[in-house]
């Protein structure tokens, strides 16, 4: 892979003052813990506006977006330093293919990050679409698979077109409620993820508005219907998830060929099975044995005609 540029982060200064000065302050904090960089991996279905959020996350249009599904087909890192902090997004092709998970995708974004550690999964769909189906739950599992559970630790799920008017007879706080409840439903599911482990069962959701037409604020701030400046929002969710107490996912050899991870502390399962198989065996000879020990009844002796030279 050839090396990364690294550029300085100058799309920062296109933001307004207000998000400026809120961002400085997170990565001000992040310095304060000794994190002086981040590596944030942006995955889901194709369309959905991955590459959108990746350009309104750095303030530049770094990555192409395309409204019709021709999108990049491998992942891209954008790595930009800012006050010697150094952000890097990945941006991935969808998962989906031909209404499937599309596993060489899949592969060739665990190739992609070799060596890498990702600090943050953001997982992206839209606000605005109104089905959860198994396919949903089909790409979730297969992220599960090839990273482990631990990943949903180190997410969040973001939502884009988030500036919806919601359909009739429902508030947007409803609209959003309801279809936040049934991703997260998905997200349980398809991650194995159970009641008792806590972080990832209270994964962040996030809100994001990429069109040009999203509303502002009076300081000029891309704005949520509810007023919320959603780049500061969701940068502070991905640094409070870093400062989580979960770590990072580091993508080696091991978790690229190896196992299913979420099965790799259980390596005793074949010494199990292999004990069970050794016990069968001895009890199958010992049976063997008995049989031909046992001393046969006098209507079997009978039957076979041995019994007659006995009388
Ligand atoms: P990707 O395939 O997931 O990378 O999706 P893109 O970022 O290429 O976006 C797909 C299409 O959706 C493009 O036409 C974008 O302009 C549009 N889009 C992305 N995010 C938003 C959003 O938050 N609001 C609106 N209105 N359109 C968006
Ligand atoms: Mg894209």
């Amino acid at each position: 892979m050839a090396s990364q540029v690294v550029r300085e982060w100058s799309g920062i200064q296109q933001f307004p003052l207000a998000t400026q000065t809120k961002l400085l302050e997170y990565l001000g904090k992040l310095k304060q813990e000794n994190v002086d960089s981040l590596t944030i991996l942006v995955m889901g279905k194709g369309g959905v506006g991955k590459s959108s959020t990746v350009n309104s996350v750095i303030g530049e249009r770094v990555v192409a977006v395309s409204a019709f599904q021709s999108e990049a087909s491998r992942p891209v890192m954008i790595s930009r330093a800012r006050a010697g902090f150094t952000l890097n997004i990945i941006d991935t092709p969808g998962l989906v293919e031909g209404g499937y998970v599309n596993d060489r995708a899949i592969d060739m974004i665990k190739s992609f990050l070799l060596d890498k550690t990702i600090d943050v999964l953001l997982y992206v769909d839209r606000l605005d679409s109104y089905r959860v189906d198994t396919l949903d739950r089909q790409i979730i599992q297969a992220i599960t698979y090839s990273f482990g559970k631990q990943i949903w630790n180190r997410a969040a799920v973001v939502l884009t077109h988030a500036q919806l008017s919601p359909p009739d007879g429902l508030s947007y706080e409803e609209f959003f409620t309801k279809r936040s409840e049934a991703l997260l439903k998905v997200v349980h599911l398809g991650g194995g993820i159970r009641k008792q482990d806590s972080l990832a069962f209270s994964m962040p959701i996030v809100l994001v508005e990429n069109s040009g037409r999203c509303n502002k604020n009076e300081s000029g701030e891309k704005v949520l219907p509810n007023g919320i400046s959603w780049i500061p929002s969701l940068v502070k969710t991905i640094i409070d998830i870093v400062s989580n107490g979960s770590k990072g996912i580091l993508v080696d050899r091991r978790l690229i060929e190896g196992p299913n991870p979420n099965a790799q502390h259980k390596w005793w399962i074949p010494l199990i099975a292999a004990g069970q198989y050794l016990l069968v065996q001895k009890i199958r000879g010992l049976i063997k044995n008995d049989i031909a020990k046992e001393s046969k009844p006098a209507w079997e002796l009978r039957d076979t005609g041995a019994a007659k030279r006995k009388f």
